[in-house]
This record gives C-alpha cells, sequence and structure tokens, in this order.
C-alpha cells in the first residue's frame, strides 16, 4: 500500500511514503542550490508557493516562484491563500493570491490553500478565476456544513490528525486528501484514524486516497 501526504513541511517518517514537501520560493531556491541537500530533494515531491504570514517582499518572491514551477519535482503550486488572522491586509493577500492562482493555472498544477476565517472570500475567488486546476484546502478542521458547500463549488478537502468527522463524511470518498502539515508524525496515523472515523477498510481507504491523488494530478 502507497500512503500520500498531500501537505507538510518534512520528509515522512517511512522513506517510502510521499510526501508533499512545502517550501516558501525563496527557501526553495537555497535548497536546490545547497549541496548536502540534493539527496533529500531526490527523494521527495514539492509544493511551492506564498504562505498569507510571510508575504515580505511579494514580487521577488512571485519572481522565484515563477522561475521554480517548471521544475517536475515540484507538484503543486501553495500553500496560497487567505488568513484574517495574518497581518499582511486582505487586499494584499489578495493580489498575491490571484498571482499564483493564476501561476497554477499556467504550469497546469493544483493549488494548495491555507484558508482562516476567510471562507466566502475563497469561494468567491473560485467564482472569479474558474480554475482547470484542483484547488485543495489544507488542514481543514470546519463543520460539515461548511465541508458540504466546499465541496459543491469543487474542492478538495485535506484533513490532518483533528477533524470534525461529519466534514469527513461529507468528502468521503472522492474530494478527501490527507496530510501530516507541521506535526512531527507518521502519515499512516493519520489515514489510521480518518478510516477508522469512516469505518472503512484501511485497504479501501488507501486505494480511494491514491486516486484522489491521481484525481488531482500529482501521480
Ligand atoms: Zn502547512
Amino acid at each position: 500500500m502507497k500512503y500520500y501526504d498531500i501537505h507538510t513541511h518534512q520528509p515522512s517518517v517511512h522513506p517510502e511514503d510521499i510526501a508533499v514537501i512545502n517550501f516558501d520560493p525563496i527557501r526553495m531556491k537555497s535548497e536546490f542550490l545547497s549541496e548536502e541537500n540534493q539527496i533529500s530533494l531526490e527523494r521527495n515531491l514539492f509544493s511551492c508557493g506564498i504562505h498569507p504570514w510571510y508575504i515580505e517582499n511579494a514580487e521577488i518572491q512571485l519572481k522565484e516562484l515563477k522561475s521554480l514551477l517548471f521544475l517536475p519535482e515540484i507538484v503543486a503550486v501553495g500553500e496560497a491563500g487567505f488568513d484574517k488572522l495574518a497581518q499582511t491586509s486582505l487586499s494584499v493577500q489578495q493580489d498575491i493570491f490571484f498571482a499564483q492562482a493564476r501561476l497554477a493555472e499556467d504550469c497546469a498544477k493544483p493549488l494548495i490553500i491555507h484558508c482562516v476565517k476567510a471562507w466566502q472570500e475563497i469561494i468567491a475567488a473560485k467564482k472569479r478565476i474558474r480554475p482547470h486546476v484542483p484547488w485543495i484546502i489544507h488542514g481543514f478542521r470546519g463543520n460539515g456544513e461548511l465541508a458540504v458547500q466546499l465541496v459543491n463549488q469543487g474542492f478538495y478537502l485535506s484533513f490532518g490528525e483533528y477533524f470534525n468527522v461529519e466534514a469527513l463524511q461529507a468528502v468521503w470518498p472522492d474530494r478527501l486528501l490527507v496530510e501530516t502539515d507541521d506535526k512531527q508524525i507518521d502519515i499512516r496515523l493519520v489515514y489510521t484514524k480518518l478510516a477508522e472515523a469512516l469505518s472503512v477498510d484501511m485497504e479501501l481507504f488507501t486505494h480511494q486516497i491514491e486516486e484522489n491523488i491521481i484525481g488531482v494530478g500529482i501521480k
């Protein structure tokens, strides 16, 4: 069985599991250029983007991002999004988000989204852009009602260690992805928790997640 971690900040516990490790474009560039990091880079997949908390020098960040996205190891753009708790104003966040959403369209790679307290904004953004690439909301911990609303708008939702069971049921089977994010935990543990919460056999669950990974174009 193959296990996929759609959003993490560190390599997987089991080297054979497939992790999409997230980097800021500036850091990604330095990792790719540094000799000692080449091995871990070869073994993993990556997402690269500008997080709403870390919009610093947006013009340079976007330029670096654009220069990296052709790399086959980078399989998704993000995490990008809206966060009402971030220092940066929502209008600047929106500009950076739209720029990244357009880059995701240009390179035909899915967009991984960080969204905090800005659900109407993210739904409005999707209606405005009408993307061809999948939009994946990572770390989803909202309720069932919100999950239904997002699935109806065509989003994928990625779940981690803690989640709302009704929301999980709303996205199962074909809109669900799995992640560890910044937790130093085994992705297999998250798989087990989700499969148990759904009362689904682990083999069936694992197979379905692989289908969904293919569905978002990562495999
Ligand atoms: Zn993250």
